[in-house]
């Protein structure tokens, strides 16, 4: 089954018809700076909120080398995945699409980066009914890992993601994902310093990896009183999808 080269059509105010083709879309919104992006039928699962705007697009932005998020004293190595260029690009490239989409005359709506969750606006509080996970393994661009974080082959956990939902007839840029694709790896499970990750595997419809917030919690607490912050990011360097 291809999912590539399919469109749609919209009939502007002017009686023009406008074709919408997945693929180019894709290949745009990558060119305002997005590293992956794609496209996917949600309506399964959607909230109330959000049932007339069935359609995703999912967004994800690369971090930066390796080194440049890790921090090392002598007791403790940790890997930050806040990288403030990183969510400066991710949110430009959003609203770019949110603005194209809306420009056409479909509805489009935000959901930004995780960062931006302090927002007390209203809209903020719809954010949580939506985790940019459901958009991006619809879409086929990756799975939720052991370690609980949304995983693709080409960047292992290190992207930041972001979704606009639309009411565009956009089709599905690739196939969903509906389990995990981690098969035998079990590497964040074995170096999690807090034991806090299970081998096993995401499935649709499940609670997802049985992961032990708490313990996490706890170990992000040890490593701010060395580091000044509350990362630790080992499940994420472990992953051997990571480039
Ligand atoms: S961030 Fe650290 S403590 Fe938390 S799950 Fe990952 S490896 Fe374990
Ligand atoms: S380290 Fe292995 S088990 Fe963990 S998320 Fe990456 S591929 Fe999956």
């Amino acid at each position: 089954m291809s999912f590539a080269n399919t469109q749609c059509t919209k009939v502007l105010s002017n009686g023009y018809v406008y074709k919408l083709e997945t693929e180019s879309f894709q290949k745009m919104v990558k060119s305002w700076g997005a590293t992956l992006a794609g496209v996917g039928d949600v309506r399964e699962g959607l909230a109330d909120e959000f049932r007339h705007l069935p359609i995703a697009v999912s967004l994800a932005v690369s971090h930066p080398p390796i080194a440049q998020g890790m921090v090392r004293t002598k007791t403790v190595t940790a890997y930050t995945n806040s990288f403030p260029a990183v969510d400066a690009v991710l949110e430009k490239v959003q609203k770019r699409t949110v603005s194209y989409l809306r420009s056409l005359g479909w509805k489009a709506f935000a959901i930004p980066p995780d960062t931006d969750k302090y927002d007390p606006s209203f809209a903020a509080r719809l954010y949580p009914l939506f985790p940019h996970k459901t958009a991006a393994t619809c879409a086929g661009l990756g799975w939720i890992g052991k370690n609980g974080l949304l995983v693709t082959p080409e960047y292992g956990a290190r992207l930041s993601w972001a979704t606009v939902l639309t009411d565009a007839s956009l089709t599905a840029s690739g196939k969903p994902h509906t389990k995990g694709q981690c098969n035998n790896c079990r590497c964040c499970v074995d170096i999690c310093p807090a034991k806090a990750l299970t081998p096993d595997e995401w499935v649709r419809g499940s609670c997802g990896p049985k992961i032990n917030v708490g313990a996490c919690t706890e170990r992000l607490r040890e490593n701010h009183s060395v580091l000044g912050a509350y990362i630790c990011g080992l499940c994420v360097l472990a992953c051997p999808q990571v480039r």
